[in-house]
Parts: structure tokens; sequence; C-alpha cells
């Protein structure tokens, strides 16, 4: 648990596809796909790439500072090695007094706890899964599934398609998805609300260069989108030197994200998923060319902080 009545959103790791731990680019961070979001007291953490690695240091020195003990919402987006590689290493999870709710969708009839079982044995990895010293609650998300934070719902609450939603307070953390298939085996979008606030993350997902309306509408008046922006307009359609046309692999353009951001009329745009291929001067460049099409856009980095709600 963090600080009650605050909803701070920080970043953990901003690279996508693998981690690029170059000197050209530790203004922005090598570790691939982490976000935290502090809210009314939760720790939610989208994605478990190799930003997780640090992260699970700080759970646990706050928690030792507080005399406490972890416990955080891990949602996964998708299985792709870039969010699901930092899991192993998650401090937090050898630890015995430590919850950890691990979410995501099941994906080509695979579950979060069958793609980190899959990992987690010999010769891969040589702790199994089932021996992790702490609680794990794992739970399979579908499209249309709603998850409710707050004391109200006794804690934590997933409600599937058909449950009753009797609950009315506008203290509880609510925590929307859907599932698009614009990403190579599909990926679940997030947005996570608390009185009146609200963050949207879309990591991996290729919008069409027209813009794609379902996105626009659920993300339509957030304070924050957090979208895939990992390459260039040139870079894209093989215009750029050496660059292959990459249409199809499942990426947006900064143009693309822009145009989510200017028709979503959202209040800020993060830039997330860098090509690795991209040092700290092109990425530089590259926010200089994303204000131009939307004034409040910036490149995510490891460490930056964006605060929705002060406490
Ligand atoms: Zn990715
Ligand atoms: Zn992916």
């Amino acid at each position: 648990m963090t600080e009650s009545g605050s909803f701070e959103i920080r970043f953990w790791g901003v690279c996508g596809s693998h981690p690029m731990p170059q000197k050209s680019k530790m203004r922005h961070g090598g570790n691939t796909s982490c976000v935290e979001i502090s809210v009314n007291g939760y720790t939610l953490i989208l994605d478990a790439g190799t930003g997780i690695i640090p992260l699970g240091k700080e759970l646990l020195a706050r928690a030792h500072e507080k005399e406490d003990r972890v416990s955080a919402l891990l949602l996964l987006s998708h299985y792709h090695h870039d969010h699901t590689q930092g899991f192993p290493f998650f401090g937090p999870v050898y630890t015995a007094d430590s919850k950890l709710w691990v979410l995501g969708p099941e994906l080509e009839n695979v579950s979060p706890k069958d793609v980190l079982a899959d990992v987690m044995h010999s010769p891969y990895f040589p702790v199994r899964l089932r021996d992790l010293n702490a609680e794990l609650c794992f739970e399979t998300l579908n499209e249309d599934d709603e998850i409710l934070l707050g004391e109200e719902v006794g804690g934590v609450k997933v409600l599937h398609s058909g449950d009753p939603r009797p609950w009315t307070s506008a203290d509880l953390v609510r925590i929307q998805l859907v599932q698009s298939t614009r990403h190579p085996g599909g990926v679940l979008v997030y947005r996570i609300s608390w009185r009146g606030a609200s963050v949207v993350y879309a990591s991996d997902m290729e919008n069409y260069p027209e813009g794609d309306e379902w996105l626009v509408s659920f993300a339509q008046g957030t304070d924050l989108l957090i979208h895939d922006a990992q390459y260039t307009d040139a870079h894209y359609w093989g215009e750029a030197p050496g660059c292959a046309n990459t249409q199809g692999y499942g990426h947006s353009t900064i143009s693309m994200a822009c145009q989510v951001a200017n028709a979503a009329q959202v209040g800020g745009l993060a830039l997330f998923h860098h090509s690795p291929e991209y040092d700290d001067e092109r990425l530089d460049q590259i926010e200089a060319e994303a204000k131009a099409l939307f004034p409040e856009a910036l490149m995510a980095y490891e460490g930056l902080m964006i605060r929705l709600l002060e406490r």
C-alpha cells in the first residue's frame, strides 16, 4: 500500500522490444515496459518488462521503511517477452509476506498463470513459479471485465460480464479494459480512474494512419494517455536509411499516437515503447516533432513521475 489520497504514475521501463542498456540512451533508459501507478493507497504495475526489477527493489525498501509488506496488482497487457521477462527477477515474489495479484488476458488459450509457469522452470530458470514465497493470486481477464479497488468491495474485486455492480462510491478505483487485435496475438488496453482523474495504458498497439475510433472513444478525455510510439513515420514506411517497412509489426508511429491524443482530447500524452534503436538524441528530436502535432506530448523516460491528484 502507498499513501492514500494520491494518484501518481511513475515510469520504470519505456524501451520496446528488448532491453537496450547503452550509454547513448541512459537518459531515457534501456529497460522494457513497466509503469507503476499509485492510486488511493494501491500499487498497480502495468507490465513486467525489465523495469519491474528496480521497481521491486524500491517496493521492498518502501515496505521495510514502513514496517509493512509489499502488496501490489500486476496488470499484464500481453505476454511478449518485453512485457514479462522481468517477472522472475521481481524481488517481492521471493518474500513470504508479499502479496501480488497477477491479472492478464487469455491469449491463444494461455492464461497469465500458464505464461509465468512456462518460463519459470528448468531449463529456462532455476526457480519454479509454484515455489515462490509470496502469496500470488491469479485472475484471467476478459473483455468487458472490470476491476474495482476499495474498502467497499473488500479490497480487490474482479467483475466479469453479467456480475451485479451495486457499488456507486466515487471513492472506488475503477479499472476498465478492452482487448485489441491491433498487435500480434492481441493486447489489453487499460483505463484506471479515480475521483474524476484517469490514465489510459495503450502499449503495443498499431493504429491505422487515420486513427482508431474505438481507442479514441476508450481514451476520451483522459488526463494521461500512455501510447505505443515505437517508430517515426519514415521508419514505419521503410523510407529511412537502413530501416525495413514495419507496417503490420503491431506498433504505432509518433504521429499515430498524436492523432489519437488529439481526437480523444486527452490532457497529456506519454510516448512509450520506444524503438531500442533510437538513442537519447534521436528521442529528443522526435519529442520536438511530436510537440508540433500535440503540444502536451512528452517522451517517457525512466524515473518520469506524473501526478494526477495531490494528496
Ligand atoms: Zn512490447
Ligand atoms: Zn508485444
